[in-house]
């Protein structure tokens, strides 16, 4: 994986360079942003990201996403669409304070025993344990997960719930079957039957080409009709049985960096990874 402060170092000079490269913005685009855990002190700065990329973009619904990939209705231009990763309770107050105001819909990937979990001790227990290698600022207080009222309401305004694995364990590196059966279907299982409604979308956790391996492609696919990883590119040509690509986007750095990735100019160094993990899939 490409090293986020190798990437900063970069930056200026990467911006002229695709500047350079304006062909690179290809017409037509769907693109994928992946957040995770938001701070308070980071809601102005989301807020702003995000009306910053409205100016430039199409937001779609999830909806909207699944009639483009599977032909029923197909997007023009300039298409983002907005995910999050790990069921943190920050999600669930920016949908309502910042994603409403702006009239964005999104998908949350939820880890399926993070979401059960009723005491703040418990919660962060399994956020020290499972789930912290992202960075997170583990001094705030609030830090939390969402609970199955707020995915209620957040699938009440508009939005889709997606699974992100039981434990929110790295897939590459488990090869028992039984165990990515727990990860891959069983957490859809509780998911469903709390929610009352289909999973159909599937975040990998990690989502790096390593954490995706074979036994786990198999599975994911006979469940889920959408699969994301974390490897960016333009998911606009994508065809149904394949990966869907997204961008990490790092609320600390400039718009500059985001318009980076979203121009697709680092997109080659995930293109031949990509294809390799669709080969597989098609077998
Ligand atoms: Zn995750």
């Amino acid at each position: 994986m490409i090293n986020h402060k190798s990437i900063r170092y970069f930056e200026k000079i990467i911006l002229i360079v695709s500047k350079l490269f304006k062909f690179l913005d290809s017409k037509d685009t769907l693109r994928i942003l992946v957040y995770h855990h938001i701070e308070k002190k980071d809601f102005k700065k989301f807020y702003d990201q995000l009306k910053i990329l409205k100016n430039k973009w199409n937001f779609i619904t999830p909806v909207e996403f699944e009639n483009h990939i599977y032909g029923k209705k197909k997007l023009k231009g300039k298409n983002l669409l907005l995910t999050f990763d790990d069921g943190f309770k920050s999600n669930y107050t920016v949908e309502k304070n910042i994603l409403r105001k702006l009239n964005i819909k999104s998908i949350f990937f939820v880890p399926s025993d993070f979401i059960k979990i009723r005491s703040t001790k418990k919660s962060k227990k399994f956020i020290n344990e499972n789930i912290l290698d992202n960075n997170i600022d583990n001094h705030e207080k609030k830090l939390s997960n969402m609970t199955i009222q707020n995915l209620k309401s957040l699938l009440r305004s508009g939005n889709l719930i997606g699974c992100h694995t039981k434990t929110h364990a790295n897939l590459g590196v488990i090869n028992e079957k039984s165990k990515l059966k727990n990860e891959i279907l069983q957490s859809a299982k509780y998911l469903e039957s709390s929610l009352k409604v289909k999973i159909n979308h599937f975040a990998y956790t990690y989502g790096n080409y390593d954490s995706i391996n074979n036994e786990s492609l198999k599975m994911t696919f006979s469940k889920y009709k959408f699969v994301y990883s974390c490897l960016r590119g333009n998911n606009f040509f994508n065809k149904r049985k394949s990966i869907i690509k997204r961008d990490t986007i790092y609320l600390d750095s400039s718009n500059d960096l985001s318009e980076i990735f979203l121009s697709g100019l680092i997109d080659l160094r995930y293109f031949f990874q990509i294809q390799s993990i669709n080969k597989r899939i098609s077998k």
